[in-house]
């Protein structure tokens, strides 16, 4: 028995220990991936492979640090797919990965990575040794942007290093002889090739010594200015332009302008007659719109929208503690601030009861009760205290907040659900919705909840609670863009002082805010989920008395719908493994 303990353990050791992986490789961990290890060319890695992948390699790195759930990185996702292809062919001097942050699994590289948002790039020179080597760069939305960004990191290596073996950059100095032209060129390479370009700056010789850079064996590349003698010499008048030599034989066995055909030329030539060449495709997954509609079927569709108990927990946890935890070791100065006020908003309004107000006809008072969401108040009760009693020494370990967390957590029995499906919030692949809806609908929830227990009492301010969604959204909201978005809004768009006047106007501001977000991102293909189009909410199916004949909406029924809808919530476990379903129109 002892034997076989000991069998499991050292199977069980060996595949979790630290590995060096390469393309193809799926990663470990619990999330989806935005990508496809089979068939795109990018390494993916996780937290037992990242560093001794990266650290020490003989090629340099350019890693995107992304978020499953954060739609930019979705939007992100196809420049970052291109983007591998068109520079699949560098492999030999810098390979293109990914970890995925939002894997609870890669927590403690991300967080030795200093990841505060995403989508993050990262440059890693070769033989880096650790996560301070990792250079930002910028994750630009152009497969063509993002290769002429790393070309000038590779080659501004090249220039910092000067490695042997890695193509050389410097431009032709001026040669007399034929046997000057092959200066620095190994003995056993047999070809050289000199492009010429009209501009200093142009990247197109570079990007073809990277491009063929697995021929550098067989074939060394360097480029020359327009204004090279050797230009009059080999009769050049068309730019840019390339002439390859074979050693020993002063006449050019090739010359041409530059044209598509010019690389497969190439690696022909460094191959040799017998030379075949090969091409690897990349699919890309494509989103069919479902035959199935809101519009044409809306019974159907009105069943999949509720407010469910579990997404709140599973959002709300993820918010406080992986959002919070991420990169810096000290939640400090106006974070803190930020998340002290956060905790005070879900310890006071996160909503414990299905109905605060009306009466369930026929259920008695203790159904009404939330049972998880009871002990996750609990915790955010636990949390404010401890939060109190630091606040005024300005920052606390990061560590520290983790091990509070976990530990009230446990104490309260482990009330939030992550392992359970998404459910109102399920997208129609993992990709889509998910976390960011069960924020919103958090947000809306104790909002609506607040006005509903306080409104009588004039000491009720609204504006607070709206202050601490968007402190938190300011500190901690990985999704970058959506910050910026978000705090765009609420400070020049639309802004919250100006807006929230009256007690209702907490429920007002963050429905009409939403659907701003909801209109600005309609129609976007790598963000909206087919099933769920983002509709001016409440759509006609779920309130039909919400809009009048101009389709204008009128804010009584808005707000009763709401009130209803934020207040109706259906507690965890009673729809558990109910699966959204596209069905017949
Ligand atoms: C603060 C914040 C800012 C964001 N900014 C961006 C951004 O800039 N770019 C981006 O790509 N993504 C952004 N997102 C994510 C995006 O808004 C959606 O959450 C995501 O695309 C998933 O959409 P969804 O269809 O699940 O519905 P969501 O928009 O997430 O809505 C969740 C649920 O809320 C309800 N609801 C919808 N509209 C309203 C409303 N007006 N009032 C009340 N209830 C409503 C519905 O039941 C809906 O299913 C942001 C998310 C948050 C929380």
């Amino acid at each position: 028995m002892l034997l076989q303990v000991g069998i499991l353990f050292t199977l069980f050791a060996s595949s979790c220990s630290a590995k060096k992986v390469d393309y193809g490789y799926v990663p470990l961990g619990h999330n989806p991936t935005l990508y496809d290890a089979a068939t795109e060319p990018i390494i993916q890695l996780d937290d037992v492979t990242f560093a001794d992948t990266i650290y020490g390699a003989d090629t340099a790195f350019i890693v995107e640090y992304y978020a499953d759930w954060c739609g930019h990185c979705r939007a992100f996702a196809p420049f970052w797919k291109q983007f591998a292809t068109l520079v699949s062919d560098w492999r030999p001097i810098v390979k293109v990965a990914v970890i995925n942050c939002a894997d609870p699994f890669n927590d403690r590289t991300c967080n030795d990575n200093n990841i505060h948002s995403y989508p993050t790039v990262k440059y890693f020179p070769r033989r880096s040794s650790s996560a301070r080597n990792g250079v930002p760069l910028e994750a630009l939305h152009s497969g063509d942007g993002l290769r002429e960004q790393l070309l000038v990191k590779v080659r501004d290596e090249y220039l910092a290093n000067r490695y042997a073996d890695w193509p050389n950059p410097d431009f032709l100095a001026n040669v007399r002889t034929y046997g000057e032209l092959w200066t620095g060129t190994p003995p056993h390479v047999d070809y050289l090739a000199v492009i010429f370009q009209r501009e200093e700056r142009g990247s197109v010789g570079v990007q073809m010594m990277l491009d063929l850079s697995k021929y550098r064996q067989r074939i060394a590349i360097r480029r020359s200015v327009y204004s090279h003698p050797l230009t009059r010499v080999l009769r050049i008048n068309q730019f840019p332009a390339v002439v390859v030599f074979r050693r020993d034989e002063a006449i050019a066995i090739f010359n041409s302008r530059l044209n598509s055909g010019t690389v497969s030329k190439l690696e022909q030539i460094a191959m040799g007659p017998d030379f075949t060449t090969t091409t690897t495709t990349t699919t890309m997954a494509t989103t069919t719109m479902p035959s199935w509609s809101c519009r044409r079927n809306p019974e159907k569709c009105k069943e999949l929208y509720y407010v469910s108990e579990t997404d709140m927990l599973k959002s709300v946890r993820y918010a406080l503690y992986n959002e919070v935890t991420r990169g810096s070791h000290f939640i400090q100065g106006s974070n803190l601030t930020a998340l002290a006020n956060f905790v005070e908003l879900l310890a006071n309004h996160f909503p414990t009861r299905r109905s605060p107000q009306r009466k369930v006809r026929g259920t008695a008072r203790s159904n009404l009760n939330l049972q998880h969401s009871i002990r996750a108040r609990a915790v955010f009760i636990e949390l404010r205290s401890y939060l109190k009693t630091r606040i005024s020494q300005g920052r606390i370990p990061t560590s520290e907040w983790e091990t509070q967390f976990k530990e009230s957590e446990k104490r309260h029995f482990s009330p939030f659900p992550e392992e359970a499906n998404w459910q109102h919030c399920r997208g129609s692949t993992p990709m889509l919705r998910g976390y960011t809806c069960g924020l919103w609908t958090s947000f809306h929830a104790m909002t609506v909840h607040a006005y509903m227990e306080q409104f009588k009492n004039s000491s009720f301010r609204g504006l607070r609670l709206l202050h601490s969604i968007q402190g938190w959204v300011q500190s901690f909201f990985g999704c970058e863009n959506c910050k910026e978005h978000f705090m765009d809004m609420t400070k020049r768009l639309l802004p919250m002082e100006a807006k929230v006047k009256k007690a209702q106007d907490v429920i007002f501001y963050l429905w009409e805010a939403h659907n701003m977000v909801n209109r600005r991102l309609h129609g976007d293909t790598m963000t909206e989920d087919p099933e769920f189009p983002k509709y001016q909410f409440p759509a006609q199916f779920l309130c039909n008395n919400c809009t009048d004949k101009q389709h204008q909406f009128d804010k009584r029924e808005v707000k009763n719908f709401l009130v209803n809808y934020y207040t109706s919530i259906k507690p965890h476990n009673s729809i558990a493994g109910r699966r959204i379903s596209a069905g017949a129109a």
